[in-house]
């Protein structure tokens, strides 16, 4: 919803930072949203000027960013003590590896910058107005162009050594299974076997071109419940979101949930359904730009 009077109160710029496109959203709070824009990931030179000109345009006419919150691609540096401290690091996208994200931000706007990875900002959306709210513990994952995770503990996101990467854990392929994987790491993670476009190489078609009962959605039901078995067996998880592209397969949820089941032999069930514990996101595809937006208020100061 866009206000288009001029606002007295304070306003956080939020950006969603994608290997496709920069969604950027300026907002009085996560759900008080000012104005919005996409803004095509071509070249760091193109696409961050781009973005700072948008909200400087927005200034003229909301008043100053109190503070900007960025929930990036990567993989990223979040560790503070770090030299290249908000840097994407190694992207395997062109032209984006070694680039100083949240530095070129703070240059332009000197205001406090929270940074983030991608998928930690979509798992902090739902934490604050989504699926998981009041729930300390809980992972997110999004399945689409990649597979990647979020992890909340104790109500923050799990960084650590650099920060989880869920989506290249490693799970036994099924013995007749002959597809190698398309992941250009691994092969045959969690990735290389489910995502949108390993969908598309095993199976030579689009995923949301696949039919219901195509047996496609049971082996890929089998892949993202082992993912769900070591995610619960690592984490102990209150809660695992499954979002992105791929889970608009909404009858994929009761195939992961049995498969889980069967998998798990009983050991450690959760102690609640499975259709609590294993469920869709509650923002869809809003999450990300909540969670940008509520990590810069995170940093007002
Ligand atoms: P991204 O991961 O790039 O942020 P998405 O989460 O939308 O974007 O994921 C895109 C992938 O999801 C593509 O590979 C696409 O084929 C697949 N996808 C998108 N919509 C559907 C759908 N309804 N059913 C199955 N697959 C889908
Ligand atoms: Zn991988």
């Amino acid at each position: 919803m866009q206000e288009k009077a001029a606002n007295k109160s304070p306003v956080f710029a939020g950006i969603e930072a994608g290997g496709t496109k920069f969604n950027c959203v300026l907002a009085t709070d996560t759900n008080r949203i000012l104005a919005s824009t996409k803004i095509a990931t071509t070249t760091p030179d193109i696409t961050l000027p781009q973005v700072r000109d948008f909200f400087r345009e927005q200034e003229k006419i909301y008043g100053p960013i109190q503070s900007i919150g960025i929930a990036c691609f990567g993989p990223v540096d979040l560790d503070r003590a770090s030299t290249t401290y908000g840097y994407i690091t190694s992207t395997p996208k062109k032209g984006w590896s070694n680039q100083d994200i949240a530095g070129f931000f703070k240059r332009e706007f000197a205001v406090n910058i929270g940074f983030d990875t991608d998928v930690n900002g979509a798992a902090r959306g739902e934490f604050v107005s989504g699926a998981a709210q009041n729930v300390s513990d809980f992972v997110y994952i999004t399945v689409g162009t990649g597979v990647g995770g979020g992890v909340f503990v104790n109500g923050s996101p799990v960084h650590g050594l650099v920060h989880p990467e869920l989506g290249h854990m490693q799970i036994p392929r099924k013995r007749d299974d002959e597809f190698s994987g398309n992941c250009p790491f691994h092969g045959d993670c969690v990735e290389g076997l489910v995502s949108g476009p390993s969908i598309e190489a095993r199976w030579g078609c689009t995923a949301d071109t696949l039919a219901e009962h195509h047996p496609a959605w049971v082996l890929q039901a089998h892949y993202l419940a082992l993912m769900c078995v070591n995610i619960t067996l690592s984490y102990s998880p209150k809660l695992i979101i499954l979002g992105g592209g791929v889970m608009g397969q909404k009858h994929l949820f009761p195939l992961i949930r049995q498969a889980f089941q069967q998998l798990m032999r009983g050991y450690m069930l959760p102690d609640v359904p499975l259709d609590q514990y294993i469920i869709p996101p509650g923002l869809q595809d809003r999450a990300g730009e909540v969670g940008a937006l509520s990590l810069a208020m995170m940093q007002a100061d």
